[in-house]
């Protein structure tokens, strides 16, 4: 896969205030990459920087292997740092124009960027009477103009309802799927999950964890066990191998585990040791709990 992005040591502080820490990653072609972190993480700061309207103290990044400002290169990416100030009382056309205008792009694109937003039928509305949800879409529909490889997109279903959330992860993931490259922050993880292939989890600056989604957010399994004896129990499993973190809380122990590890095996392997388990409930771990274990 060809390498769209690699940020390397990557830092830029404000004062006292770590914003972005000495971050590496790289992104490749295809990839619908989710910046993941509470507020204040640095995701903001990371899309600014990589998108030229912000500079690092240190580090670099470069797209498609040229360092820095390579206009070639930028020409390739479509940016929403924030939203476009768009004229309220001017048409979707108008206001699309003037966008295609500034970045370059050709007029005779606009019509199909309101397609994919499906906001053709709404061409001619002025921008004030969109709801939010249409606002949002449209600007999406203005990144789009001129047919970017890669997408950055800053909070994009920020403020959104379910609805409004949903049309944005489709025109994300279809544009994904005709062959684009999206890089976007948010710091609502069910959102992530559901649409992005790739995640780097941010706290402060720091990159706490990167990988697949799935892999990363979804490869652990939790067990709740008891037996008339759990202060034993418990000193058997953290020696066992088998689990990865053992939580007690009275007689009720949580364990985390591999996703090789069935019921079967802490059954078994408790049973050897003359435990008998009076409960043993598997309970997969919530996206939101490791998420918060990963930021704690
Ligand atoms: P949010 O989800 O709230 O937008 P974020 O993860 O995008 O958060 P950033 O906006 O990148 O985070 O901010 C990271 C940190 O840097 C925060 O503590 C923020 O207050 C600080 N920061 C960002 N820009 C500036 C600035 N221009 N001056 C001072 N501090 C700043």
């Amino acid at each position: 896969m060809q390498k769209i992005l690699e940020i390397n040591n990557l830092t830029r502080h404000f004062g006292r205030i770590r914003a972005v820490d000495n971050l590496s990653l790289i992104v490749e072609e295809g990839q619908i990459f989710g910046l993941l972190g509470p507020n204040g993480s640095g995701k903001t700061t990371t899309l600014s920087i990589i998108s030229g309207v912000a500079r690092q103290q240190s580090g670099s990044y470069s797209w498609f292997g040229s360092q820095g400002d390579d206009p070639r290169a930028r020409q390739k990416i479509g940016s929403l740092i924030e939203v476009p100030n768009f004229y309220p009382y001017l048409s979707l056309v108008n206001n699309l124009r003037i966008a295609a205008t500034i970045k370059n792009a050709p007029a005779g694109d606009i019509d199909r960027v309101l397609k994919v937003t499906d906001l053709y039928k709404r061409r001619y509305s002025p921008y004030r009477t969109l709801s939010l949800g249409m606002k949002q879409r449209l600007a999406i529909a203005s990144v789009l103009l001129g047919d970017p490889q890669v997408m950055v997109l800053d909070e994009p279903a920020n403020g959104l309802d379910p609805g409004g959330i949903a049309e944005v992860r489709e025109i994300i993931s279809r544009e994904a799927g005709n062959g684009k490259t999206v890089v976007l922050a948010s710091h609502i993880l069910a959102e992530v999950e559901k649409v992005c292939t790739h995640v780097a989890v941010l706290k402060e600056g720091d990159l706490l964890a990167s990988g697949r989604v799935d892999e990363l957010l979804g490869g652990k399994q939790l067990y709740m066990l008891s037996a008339s004896d759990p202060g034993k129990l418990e000193t058997v499993l953290v020696s066992s191998g088998l689990v990865q973190s053992v939580a007690r809380s009275g007689e009720e122990l949580t364990v985390s585990c591999s996703d090789t590890t069935t019921a079967e095996d802490l059954n078994r392997f408790a049973f050897e040791r003359g435990i008998v388990l009076t409960r043993l409930v598997a309970i997969k771990k919530s996206l939101e709990s490791q998420f918060l274990e990963l930021v704690k």
